[in-house]
């Protein structure tokens, strides 16, 4: 077996054993909040998860190609002026934790908002929003083409704010274990602390594909970013409500992979035809992108 595909099966591994310890740690929690209706994993569920699990198997096995992005890109930017590490070695783990947190989710906020608003971005986060049942394997529905975009921009931020490798990988662990429990269908609000750190139903609420929910709750781990920019957003409960948006391929990996470019051939067509400032799928009222 070749050195690459070696690495890929580790990978693949380790992958499994994290969604199969969330697997369990989910499983126990919704029992204890909705009883035997929370083991129920009908038709739709259980393709949804394989489709899921099959686009996560396929990113894993392509990771290179986000990997070498962001060698790429580090290599090119690295005689640029930067925060020096020194600047965070006395601060303490907390703080340090807590602005490398920060710091992270107001790229990424960034990031997500421009995936929302741009007609050439939104095909490939588009992706992560075509599915219908939302359960915490729904973190893993996410194409290749946007982790070549936010991987490197999540360790350029990292590289040109002064943290280091292990804040890095801190990070990555820390928002794919988050990323698992605000998929999950647990629908907690977090009460009190509900604009301190998001949860289920803070991030259920941005994948509703209902009008008044289009382009809120951005943000990964603190919602309060959107409070700040205007775009929090959490009338009340939201696991009833529909997921998914107009246009989208459905639970078909295939499709899945192939939407973003079938989406831009569409793209160059309509600005061919002189119709510039095309509309993502996921329109809505009140966007500069939406035609009047
Ligand atoms: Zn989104
Ligand atoms: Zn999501």
């Amino acid at each position: 077996m070749s050195e690459y595909a070696h690495s890929v099966m580790m990978l693949l591994s380790e992958k499994a054993q994290f969604i199969l310890c969330f697997f369990a740690v989910i499983t126990v929690l919704a029992w204890f909040k909705a009883g035997r209706d929370a083991l129920d994993w009908n038709d739709s569920l259980r393709r949804s998860g394989a489709v899921n699990l099959v686009i996560v198997a396929f990113n894993m096995a392509a990771l290179v190609l986000p990997l070498a992005a962001t060698a790429f890109l580090l290599n090119l930017l690295k005689d640029m002026p930067h925060v020096p590490g020194q600047v965070w070695q006395d601060a303490p783990w907390l703080v340090r934790a807590f602005m490398a947190l920060l710091i992270f989710d107001l790229a990424n906020y960034t990031m997500h908002r421009l995936s929302h608003f741009n007609a050439w971005l939104w095909p490939m986060h588009a992706v992560h929003h075509s599915d219908t049942e939302l359960h915490f394997l729904s973190a893993n529905r996410a194409h290749i083409l946007e982790w070549v975009l936010l991987v490197p921009t999540g360790a350029i931020v990292a590289y040109f704010c002064g943290l280091s490798i292990n804040d890095v990988v801190f990070l990555g662990l820390l928002r794919e274990a988050h990323q698992y429990y605000v998929h999950s269908n647990l629908d907690w609000s977090h009460g009190p602390l509900r604009y301190v750190i998001a949860g289920p139903r803070f991030h259920r609420w941005h994948h509703v594909d209902r009008d008044d929910a289009y382009n809120k709750n951005f943000a990964l781990f603190f919602p309060f970013i959107d409070l700040a920019f205007g775009t929090y957003y959490m009338p009340g409960p939201a696991k009833t409500l529909a997921t998914g948006f107009v246009g989208s391929p459905g639970d078909n990996a295939l499709k899945l992979l192939m939407f973003p470019f079938r989406e831009w051939v569409r793209l160059v067509r309509e600005l061919g035809a002189g119709r510039v400032g095309s509309i993502p799928p996921r329109e809505q009222p009140g966007s500069a992108l939406r035609p009047d």
